[in-house]
């Protein structure tokens, strides 16, 4: 990462420390605690799969929400099922937290350590177990990034589709976690769409298998609820992944727009016209100008809005989306519009769409990446209503997102050294959460809550809703010990926020913007 990413906790840094995030001194009863888990995991694994000291803890002290750190009590890296089920039964037994860590690139804090807690590093678990063309799956364990998987099956001419723009870093693992996406989940869908079976160990060190290697499996869905639960429910060691096959071709279109609505509503009429393109993003003024200086993709400078389409398949395929989404792109407004002639050129459009998290750096020291969703009409609504609160926080906004999911990725521009910045900015983040729930959408796509976004999931779920997701980790997790503190927010903390949602879709906090 070029850039320092943090993110938006609204009233965490400061008045309301989760007890994750809160930070510990050293103290006796401290070194006691870690002496007594360092010693039970010593039954279980090797010693040098078990770091203590603070200069080896401290590289796991965050992940990419880098504005919240916290050392662990120990980070383990154990190199066998074994040795994972051994060291949960342990931590269960002693009441010691578990946070499971990929490859620390969630954006999120998901990984965030607990003080007093085990970091369970999955690094070592990196091998492609099983690769079976005929079955078009694989089978991985959890730490295999999801480019290495693409990468081994590119010989079969098969490909894994979700493609979230770390994917040269990101473990399956974490993506499971994360229920990832990617430029191509438009078309291809999120991870739980590709996933057939994820196995694993529970808190207390149970075996168990999500899903199967069929297409479905009996009794309750529970593969759709452990993807996404971010690492809540259970530690994934083991995922069956479907793969597909590479298209034939590729082509993509880049459209200029002169005005934010014209493009907001483009996006909205190639669905509406009943075209899945395999990707559409689109990204504004500030973001493509920090772009075209890093990579030279040859972005339109004086759009406001460039909005990348791409089709594939079959050529026949090809031509006739393509033909169909320049005549929709042209009626909505596009001032021009650029066809990729070969795959180098396709490539360099989306040079630079992949690579606008790091040319963010470049325009401002720190930038806090949002994640939220928004029904596809209102795209422009909240694109304009995110102008108004650059003027309101005085900060500057970088636009760069999934705009054919519907799923923003605002970048607020700010310098983490100014105190007054980043409390400007975590306002500003927990406003562009709200008014996206207010307008019909979700605090996040992709990234996940965390500890990010607890204080804004009292805005987006009831009290009663989330004492029923606090239900379902209880049923896989009496005793709390896996990832505490993240995700789901308690009555207290909404009660702190001030912000208790929800009846009939109806924001009924005072303060809330209608729209
Ligand atoms: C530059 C950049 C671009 C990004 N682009 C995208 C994008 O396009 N789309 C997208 O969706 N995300 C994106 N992300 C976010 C991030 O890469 C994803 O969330 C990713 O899935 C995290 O994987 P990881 O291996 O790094 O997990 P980590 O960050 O290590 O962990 C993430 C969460 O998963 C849990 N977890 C990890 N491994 C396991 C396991 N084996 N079992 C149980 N729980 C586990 C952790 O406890 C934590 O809660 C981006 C991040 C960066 C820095």
């Amino acid at each position: 990462m070029a850039a320092r990413v943090s993110s938006t906790v609204p009233t965490m840094t400061s008045a309301h420390p989760t007890p994750a995030a809160a930070p510990i001194a050293p103290s006796p009863s401290r070194a006691a605690r870690q002496a007594e888990v360092v010693q039970a995991l010593l039954q279980h694994l090797p010693a040098h799969a078990l770091l203590w000291h603070s200069e080896d803890t401290t590289p796991y002290e965050c992940d990419g929400l880098t504005a919240y750190r916290q050392r662990p009590l120990v980070v383990a890296l154990p190199e066998t099922t074994e040795q994972v089920q051994a060291l949960l039964q342990a931590c269960h037994r002693l009441a010691v937290p578990v946070v499971a860590r990929g490859a620390g690139t969630g954006l999120s804090g998901g990984a965030l350590p607990h003080a007093l807690g085990v970091t369970l590093s999955l690094a070592r678990f990196n091998q492609i177990l099983t690769m079976d063309p005929r079955s078009r799956t694989a089978v991985v364990q959890c730490g295999v990034r999801n480019l290495a998987i693409s990468e081994a099956a590119a010989p079969y001419g098969l490909y894994y589709a979700p493609d979230p723009s770390s994917q040269i870093a990101c473990t399956i693992g974490g993506n499971v976690a994360e229920n990832s996406g990617g430029v191509h989940c438009l078309k291809y869908g999120l991870t739980l769409h590709n996933v057939l079976q994820v196995r694993g160990f529970t808190a207390a060190g149970e075996a168990v298998t999500f899903g199967s290697t069929a297409l479905d499996a009996p009794g309750y869905d529970l593969l759709a609820a452990v993807v996404g639960s971010e690492g809540m429910l259970a530690v994934v060691t083991e995922v069956t992944v479907k793969l597909i096959p590479q298209p034939q071709l590729a082509r993509c279109i880049m459209a200029s727009f002169d005005d934010m609505r014209k493009a907001g509503d483009a996006v909205a009429n190639v669905i509406a016209a009943g075209i899945i393109p395999a990707g559409l993003e689109m990204m504004d003024k500030p973001m493509t100008a920090a772009v075209e200086d890093f990579v030279h993709a040859g972005y339109d400078l004086s759009a406001e809005a460039i909005l990348l389409c791409e089709s594939d398949g079959t050529p026949e395929e090809v031509e006739e989306e393509m033909g169909r989404m320049s005549a929709v792109l042209r009626a909505a407004g596009a001032t021009a519009i650029a066809v990729s002639q070969n795959e180098a050129e396709r490539l360099r459009f989306w040079s630079g769409r992949k690579n606008a998290f790091p040319a963010s750096g470049r325009i401002s020291p720190d930038y806090m990446c949002m994640d939220s969703t928004i029904p596809r009409k209102r795209l422009a609504d909240i694109l304009l209503a995110i102008q108004e609160m650059e003027k309101k926080y005085q900060l500057r906004c970088a636009n760069v997102f999934h705009a054919g999911d519907g799923n923003l990725h605002p970048l607020i521009l700010f310098d983490a050294n100014d105190p007054d910045q980043l409390h400007r900015c975590e306002l500003f983040g927990a406003d562009i959460l709200e008014t996206s729930v207010a307008m019909g959408g979700t605090i996040t796509g992709e990234h996940g809550v965390g500890i990010e976004k607890l204080s804004s999931m009292c805005v987006q779920f009831s009290a009663e809703e989330n004492a029923q997701m606090l239900a379902l980790k209880a049923a896989f997790d009496p005793a709390g010990l896996l990832n505490p503190g993240k995700v789901i927010p308690t009555l207290h903390r909404c009660a702190e926020y001030g912000k208790m949602l929800v009846r009939g879709g109806q924001i009924k906090h005072p303060d809330l913007p209608r729209f």
